[in-house]
């Protein structure tokens, strides 16, 4: 708690802003990785992102936590995917 907690203490703001700069990054390659682009300023992981699928142009609105577990995405597409597979 000594020298570093003192530095750390100094600069609370940005090291907070760029916490959350580098988590929207994240989140944000996460769901172009999905397929899918942001619509609208990055929310919490377990709250619904508003996003456009990039293969179907349908608006869905998975939650960030979701897709990091591989189960969100764009439902058309995952519907579309399935019947293909079967
Ligand atoms: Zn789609």
């Amino acid at each position: 708690m000594g020298k570093y907690y003192k530095s750390f203490k100094n600069q609370p703001k940005r090291q907070k802003i760029e916490l959350a700069n580098s988590r929207e990054a994240e989140a944000i390659l996460l769901f172009m990785e999905a397929g899918l682009m942001p619509q609208e300023a990055y929310v919490k992981r377990g709250q619904k992102w508003k996003s456009k699928c990039m293969v179907c142009g349908a608006i869905v609105s998975p939650r960030v936590a979701d897709v990091l577990g591989g189960i969100g995405g764009c439902r058309p597409c995952f519907i579309e995917r399935q019947k293909k597979t079967i």
